[in-house]
């Protein structure tokens, strides 16, 4: 079945920064959106990580630098 599959924790984790970043496809996104109904803690990690993104944009660091955004990921990963 590839329609409306159930995803776990893990691949959830692996959707979310796309998914954050608006980068996921249609049914990343939905499977994701699936997982975050039942799912309290990666509901939590989604509103975390916007929380995150809207606060780094809040401080007019410069996000294209690559770097910087590989130091956030690393970051969050190790949370
Ligand atoms: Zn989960």
């Amino acid at each position: 079945m590839k329609t409306n599959r159930e995803i776990d924790c893990r691949e959830a984790l692996k959707l979310i920064a796309a998914y954050v970043d608006q980068q996921s496809t249609k049914s990343d996104s939905k499977s994701l959106e699936k997982h975050l109904e039942s799912c309290r803690h990666c509901f939590d990690r989604v509103e975390f990580e916007k929380m995150l993104k809207n606060r780094l944009k809040g401080l007019k660091l410069d996000t294209s630098s690559s770097e910087m955004s590989t130091e956030v990921r690393r970051f969050l990963e190790d949370l």
